[in-house]
C-alpha cells in the first residue's frame, strides 16, 4: 500500500478524475476487490489551504486524510460511514479527532491478518 501526497497540477488532474470537489481531500480508486486498492492520493495543497483557513494544524489534517485514506484501503467497499474517520468529509469544528469504529477497527484487523497469514486463519 502506497499514500502519494499530491500539489498543484498534479492534484487538480487527479481531483478531475474523481470528478472531486475542491473540498475532496483524497481519494483512493479501488476495483471490485480489496487487491485492486493499493494506491491512495492525498492532495496536500487542498489540505495546506483548508488549515490556513480554519486554522487547524496542517500535521493533524494529514494524518486525518492519510488514515481516512489508508481506510479506504483496507475496508470493503462501500467504506464510508456515517461516524468517525470514514465519514465522507473531515469535521474540522469538533475537537476530539474521529476515529474508526469498533466494527471498522475489527475488520481492518482481520484482513491484515487475513494478508499477514493467508486465508486459513
Ligand atoms: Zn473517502
Amino acid at each position: 500500500m502506497r499514500v502519494i501526497l499530491q500539489a498543484g497540477y498534479r492534484s487538480e488532474q487527479l481531483g478531475g478524475q474523481v470528478q472531486a470537489t475542491r473540498a475532496t481531500m483524497g481519494f483512493t480508486p479501488c476495483g471490485r476487490t480489496p487487491v485492486d486498492c493499493r494506491v491512495a492520493y492525498v492532495f496536500y495543497d487542498r489540505l495546506e489551504e483548508l488549515s490556513r483557513a480554519s486554522k487547524v494544524p496542517l500535521g493533524r489534517m494529514l494524518g486525518l486524510a492519510i488514515a481516512h485514506e489508508i481506510g479506504h484501503m483496507l475496508l470493503p467497499q462501500p467504506s464510508h460511514s456515517p461516524e468517525g474517520i470514514m465519514r465522507p468529509s473531515l469535521e474540522l469544528e469538533r475537537s476530539i479527532l474521529p476515529i474508526f469504529t469498533a466494527a471498522q477497527a475489527d475488520t481492518i484487523r482481520a484482513r491484515l491478518d487475513q494478508r499477514r497469514y493467508g486465508s486459513d486463519r
